[in-house]
């Protein structure tokens, strides 16, 4: 069900005592914290006395100011103000800004829609915005009239040598960056690991999570896809990240029960309702962090089978876990495949 403050993630870090490292070998440090309505991680290794004591505050200061330009949570941010203001003249965007939307509207077309970063008033009808949850099932003209206000045809980025602009052609436009927000938010702690020097690392913000080079004691970063039930911390399968960003979207986590049926915070754009299918999550290994936590979304929206197809066209490493009876079948592409490491006994 929906956890009230904090989500839980579908991936799990396999630390040194699961990967049976040599016990004399220093351990790696963790730091973690809360952003986001989640939580974030930062697993490193060879830090100097100074770093380990400057980290924590540098990555929470980090992942403050990505909650600040792109939280639809907090009335002021930069995309609240965006979506509040009715005006339909370009808006000046920060390149941080612009980035994300480019690369959220490009995974959203590739997707014929499924992946909609306009798809806010649906998922605010369904209760997984900052809204309070439904106490009743949306209506179909509730539906109809939420459906009105969404699209990507809205929503023109425009990315010029005087700065980059961001135009609606409809007031009530409401853009949601709640599935790319912690990918992109990964990214950027690494990109900050590399500004402090830091050569070994796996960060993690949600479910998406980006590593590079070994961890102390000389492996190297592995990552296991849980397997889809509430009990924590079973692998499905397992995989070498080999310096990539990796997110799973699932809907085993995120859901509540309304009018007795299970609502997913996963909305399919077309129908204007969670999906219900038997699609139960879906991983993306991808260059960077916020590339995968992007196409999981909209391969969950599509189904096992139209997933399947677009990862095949478009060599995506993908994991799909599929409701089968009482079973849960695994499926990876042939790019997914070249990353496990370990898919034995599950
Ligand atoms: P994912 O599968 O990655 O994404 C699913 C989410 O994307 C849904 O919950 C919905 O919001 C949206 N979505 C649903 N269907 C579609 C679709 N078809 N296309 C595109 N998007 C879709 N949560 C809080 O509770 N409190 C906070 O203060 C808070 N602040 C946040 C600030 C930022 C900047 C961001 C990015 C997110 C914030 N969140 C907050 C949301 C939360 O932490 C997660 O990002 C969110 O629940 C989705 O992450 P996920 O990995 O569970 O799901």
């Amino acid at each position: 069900m929906v956890h009230p403050t904090f989500r839980l993630t579908s991936l799990l870090i396999l630390c040194c005592s699961l990967l049976g490292c040599d016990s004399a070998t220093k351990p790696d440090q963790v730091f973690q914290g809360k952003t986001m309505g989640t939580v974030w991680r930062v697993t490193v290794g060879g830090l100097t006395q100074e770093q380990a004591k400057q980290l924590p505050e540098l990555i929470q200061h980090q992942l403050d100011q990505d909650d600040q330009e792109l939280s639809t949570w907090k009335k002021d941010s930069w995309l609240s103000r965006f979506n509040q203001n009715p005006s339909l003249s370009p808006q000046p965007v920060s390149d941080n800004v612009a980035a994300i939307i480019s690369s959220a509207m490009n995974v959203g077309r590739a997707t014929e829609g499924a992946m909609d970063i306009t798809v806010g008033p649906l998922v605010n009808l369904w209760g997984f915005g900052p809204n309070a949850l439904p106490t009743h099932t949306p209506t179909d003209q509730q539906i109809v009239t939420a459906r009105e206000k969404i699209g990507l045809a809205h929503l023109t980025l425009s990315e010029t040598a005087n700065g980059n602009f961001l135009r609606k052609d409809i007031p009530d436009l409401y853009v949601d960056l709640s599935t790319v927000g912690e990918g992109f938010a990964a990214d950027h702690l690494a990109r900050l690991m590399e500004q402090q020097g830091v050569r070994n690392y796996l960060v993690s913000v949600g479910g998406a999570l980006i590593s590079r080079g070994q961890h102390q004691a000389g492996h190297s970063w592995r990552v296991a896809v849980q397997k889809p039930t509430d009990k924590l911390n079973q692998a499905q399968v397992v995989v070498d990240l080999q310096g990539h960003g990796i997110s799973t979207s699932g809907d085993y986590r995120n859901y509540y029960e309304l009018d007795g049926k299970r609502i997913s915070h996963i909305i399919d754009p077309n129908s204007g309702r969670p999906i219900n299918h038997h699609l139960v999550s879906a991983t993306v290994i991808a260059t960077t962090a916020l590339e995968a936590d992007a196409w999981d979304t909209g391969l969950m929206v599509l189904g096992t089978d139209k997933a399947k197809a677009l990862a095949l066209r478009h060599h995506l490493a993908v994991y799909l876990i599929t409701k089968q009876g009482d079973n849960f079948v695994g499926w990876a592409s042939p790019t997914f495949k070249t990353f496990i490491v370990d898919d034995s006994d599950r």
